[in-house]
């Protein structure tokens, strides 16, 4: 079976031409949207996206200020930070950065982040109006999976779907953007039993866990979709997904690309997110 790439690049550079018209309409009436990136760490990995997010920012007519508050800072001084970014004027969307100092979860700090401008979904607030269906800012990287399943016409209503991770910022609220599609969800994780027999009897698998090689050509059925969002670091420094794409190549029917599939998409929802918290703020 010929497997087709999902690629995500297209569908990003025709997000972001409809992001940069819109940044520019904004900037026009005196209201450029800006984005504020909140950093507690020194990990070179997330050094490389906060650049790669500065830079898209800045081809799009996104301000962007880079906060800096080093490795050690404690969760109430990241919670200072995010309350006054939320109660500045001119500031419309926030974003935490991960990884976070150690001992400091996401889930105490990010409740400091307006809803309104949280938007890359990261707030308890963001996740539970996402699970009963309410206005609010999905995160990104989950938007962006179901983004690349509808660009390349991947039906999901009635479908079997298995997500594999389950964290609050990709797999939990990606499962719940599924529900909202009409798939038939199940999420598994690091305690499933069989989690084989699990993906394999999938018509869609995502692999969101953060493993290199998770899922192999073993692990899915004939003629599945497999999306990876995985982005780990392989010994040898390049990047890669936690899909073994050389053993599921001729076995699924679709597979997304790491690098060039779901990240892409996911720095191009994030600047339309930004986008969109401007408009909201400034039309009222
Ligand atoms: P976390 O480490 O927070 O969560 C990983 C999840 O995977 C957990 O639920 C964990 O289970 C599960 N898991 C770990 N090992 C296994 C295993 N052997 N079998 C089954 N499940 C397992 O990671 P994130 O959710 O933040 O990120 C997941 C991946 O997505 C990472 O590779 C990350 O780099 C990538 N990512 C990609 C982005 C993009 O734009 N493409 C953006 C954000 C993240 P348990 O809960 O039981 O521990």
């Amino acid at each position: 079976m010929d497997t087709v790439s999902l690629s995500g690049k297209e569908l990003a550079a025709a997000m972001n031409a409809d992001t940069r018209a819109r940044a520019v309409a904004l900037t026009e009436n005196a209201t450029a949207p800006h984005l504020a990136l909140v950093v507690a760490n020194d990990d070179p990995a997330s050094a490389w996206y906060v650049n790669s997010l500065r830079k898209a920012a800045d081809r799009l007519g996104i301000a962007c200020d880079t906060i800096d508050l080093g490795p050690s800072a404690d969760a109430a001084t990241i919670r200072a930070e995010l309350s006054a970014r939320s109660e500045d004027p001119g500031i419309d969307g926030i974003m935490l950065q991960t990884p976070l100092p150690a001992g400091v979860t996401l889930e105490e700090v990010s409740s400091a982040i307006a809803a309104t401008k949280d938007v890359d979904g990261v707030s308890p607030l963001s996740l539970g109006l996402l699970a009963a269906g309410r206005p609010g800012f999905a995160p990104a990287t989950a938007a962006a999976v179901v983004e690349l399943l509808d660009h390349h016409e991947i039906p999901l209503a009635g479908r079997r779907v298995v997500v594999v991770g389950r964290s609050n910022i990709v797999g939990k609220p990606l499962a719940l953007l599924l529900l909202a599609k009409d798939a038939t969800v199940t999420v598994g994780h690091s305690r499933s039993t069989d989690l084989a027999a699990i993906t394999g009897s999938a018509d869609v698998v995502v692999a969101a866990a953060g493993r290199i090689g998770l899922i192999g050509g073993d692990d899915i059925g004939e003629g599945a979709i497999v999306i990876d969002v995985g982005t780990n670091e392989a010994p040898d420094g390049a990047i890669v997904g936690d899909v073994d794409a050389e053993s599921v190549r001729g076995r699924a029917a679709a597979l997304s690309p790491v690098p060039g599939g779901v990240g892409p998409v996911t720095t191009a929802l994030l600047m339309r997110q930004v986008v969109i918290a401007a408009e909201v703020r400034h039309s009222g």
